[in-house]
């Protein structure tokens, strides 16, 4: 039988006759790169986020990166962030020639502590990126209070938590601007590479919006140096048909982690992923935690020869990753929670669609696995 990681081709068979349409339009107008649909999904995903404005482009590091650098952020800046995450949250920052400063997360959401942000502050702190991790919101308020007070712009890294709410305002809409990614495996994912930018300010769009086009604001004519970073039609057509699906799929995301909570209340040895009160998670991904690496290793293998899909989330920090030896006077902080966390966090099953039999399949091959 076998369960996988996240099941794609369900998705599209659930969508077939509308996807092919939308692809089929696309192909026969010939219209590739912008036009109404890059413009009709920039308009419908800031609509949805809660923002005035969304920027399309290539994909979420470059939404990251454009805002960056839409931001005037460059060389010798600071930017304070996770070492719990993607590793395109640290290139965003480094591309534009800043620095990444890490501060430890917090046991159970696998989130920046927020209460550890102040103590890494210098004077040469620009920004603050936090990042949703698996699908859940930073507790933005305090973190907001702090980078008001140091004059600091804060910049979600939204990628795995498109839908997620924190006080009830949807994750892009809570800082200064935001990236998402549209990668097929995330929440609401294309067929490719895809990525936007919300933001509430106008010049910041307007300004991540000519550095994506090679930093034209007339054609052929170049105000500075910027990249080519596109989202192409076909791929908005397809988002353009998934979007209105997201919140049902994000709530079958949530049905899974709940009764995955209920099934795994009583395993001492795996530590559950904790939901906060302020808000939705989208699950992302479902990740559970064990004391030790070689007991996620046994738990992994067996789900593994069972054909049931999994993966660990993250293996290692990014602060104890070699790229970071590169940087110049690069001293390694010590962050004990988020490098007890390698090897030892690993993702269950958790896609739209999921069922309560298929649940307690991976939850009876994880018991077995401890037995
Ligand atoms: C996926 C992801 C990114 C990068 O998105 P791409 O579209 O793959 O470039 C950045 N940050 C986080 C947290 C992500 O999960």
């Amino acid at each position: 039988m076998g369960i996988p990681l996240l099941d794609l081709k369900a998705q599209y068979l659930e969508l077939k006759d509308e996807l092919d349409a939308a692809t089929h339009d696309v192909m026969s107008n010939a219209a590739f790169i912008g036009g109404p649909k890059v413009k009709a999904i920039e308009e419908a995903i800031a609509a949805y986020c809660g923002t005035e404005y969304a920027v399309a482009c290539a994909n979420g590091t470059d939404a990251l990166f454009l805002i960056m650098a839409g931001l005037g952020i460059t060389r010798g800046d600071e930017v304070i962030t996770t070492p719990f995450t993607f590793f395109a949250t640290v290139e965003a920052i480094r591309h534009v020639g800043a620095v990444p400063v890490f501060v430890d997360i917090e046991p159970g959401t696998y989130n920046m502590d927020v209460a550890q942000i102040e103590a890494v502050i210098t004077d040469k702190t620009r920004a603050i990126m936090p990042v949703h991790i698996f699908g859940q919101c930073v507790d933005m308020d305090p973190l907001l209070e702090i980078a008001e007070r140091h004059d600091l712009v804060v910049v979600e890294d939204a990628c795995q938590a498109i839908g997620a709410t924190y006080k009830g305002k949807r994750a892009g809409s809570l800082a200064k601007a935001a990236a998402f990614s549209f990668f097929p495996s995330k929440n609401l994912g294309c067929a490719g590479d895809g990525g936007i930018i919300t933001t509430d300010d106008a010049e910041l769009a307007a300004r991540c919006r000519k550095l994506a086009q090679h930093g034209t604001s007339k054609k052929y004519y170049h105000d500075e140096f910027g990249t080519n970073s596109r989202l192409d039609s076909l791929q908005a057509a397809i988002l353009l048909v998934k979007l209105p699906h997201l919140d049902s799929w994000n709530g079958q995301r949530a049905a899974g982690a709940a009764i995955y909570g209920e099934l795994l209340a009583d395993l001492a040895e795996l530590e559950l992923p904790v939901a906060r009160e302020y808000g939705d998670s989208v699950y992302h991904l479902y990740i559970v935690k064990t004391e030790t690496p070689e007991v996620a290793a046994r738990i992994m293998a067996a789900m593994g020869e069972a054909g049931i899909g999994t993966a660990l989330y993250y293996p290692l920090a990014l602060h104890e990753q070699e790229a970071m030896e590169k940087l110049p006077n690069w001293v390694r902080p010590s962050l004990p929670v988020a490098e007890s966390c390698n090897n030892s966090t690993f993702a269950l099953p958790c896609f739209p669609g999921i069922t309560r039999e298929q649940i307690e399949e991976v939850v009876a091959v994880v018991k077995g696995a401890l037995a």
